[in-house]
């Protein structure tokens, strides 16, 4: 939502832009990047007059903030050639409020030279991974490690849920076979989950 012209509190979504750094000082559960300000949580934003700056009133008790480090599922949104935008719905454990847009490039997809993302996570795949950094306020993902990668996948051909075996996945529905950068934690996503 655009900042007002009115001053007061208006509503923000983790990765909204608030302002530009040339206007304001980033203020509390905002964070700086592209030279532009960013709500890092689900609140009321306003602007401190007085100091110049922009801040967030969280609107959850606690808060969720992505950071390096952490272990996050996400759904896969889109995939090119080298790289995957995944939709983060899950952080430390916890459901995000709202989605969180994260970015996973081949090079950190897995210790094997990946040809192409087709090869590690699809479209609508759900994947555990963890985040590098946050710079420029995407959160950057890897999916090396066992526990880590796709953890619930479908058939290509026929949408079921593939079942994970030796190494790779079958679909039970039309025997269709197909590879992805699995995670040891495959099978495990609770249902209920979207
Ligand atoms: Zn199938």
């Amino acid at each position: 939502m655009p900042r007002p012209k009115t001053l007061g509190e208006w509503p923000v979504l983790p990765g909204e832009k608030l302002a530009v750094v040339e206007e304001f000082y980033p203020g509390p559960w905002t964070i700086e990047g592209d030279g532009n300000i960013y709500s890092t949580v689900t609140g009321l934003a306003s602007i401190d007059q007085r100091r110049r700056m922009v801040l967030v009133r969280p609107l959850t008790k606690t808060p969720i903030v992505i950071e390096a480090g952490d272990v996050v599922i996400g759904k896969v949104t889109g995939v090119q050639d080298k790289m995957a935008i995944v939709s983060i719905i899950e952080v430390k454990g916890k459901r995000l409020p709202n989605p969180f847009t994260g970015a996973l490039n081949i090079a950190e997809s897995s210790t094997r030279y990946e040809r192409s993302m087709m090869d590690v996570c699809r479209m609508g795949d759900f994947v555990k991974a963890k985040v590098i950094n946050t710079r420029n306020r995407l959160p950057i993902l890897s999916t090396i490690g066992r526990e880590l990668g796709v953890i619930k996948a479908f058939c290509s051909k026929c949408g079921r849920e593939l079942i994970a075996k030796s190494g790779s996945l079958h679909c039970p529905n039309c025997g269709n076979k197909e590879i992805r950068k699995i995670s040891s934690d495959y099978g495990t996503l609770r249902r209920g989950a979207p």
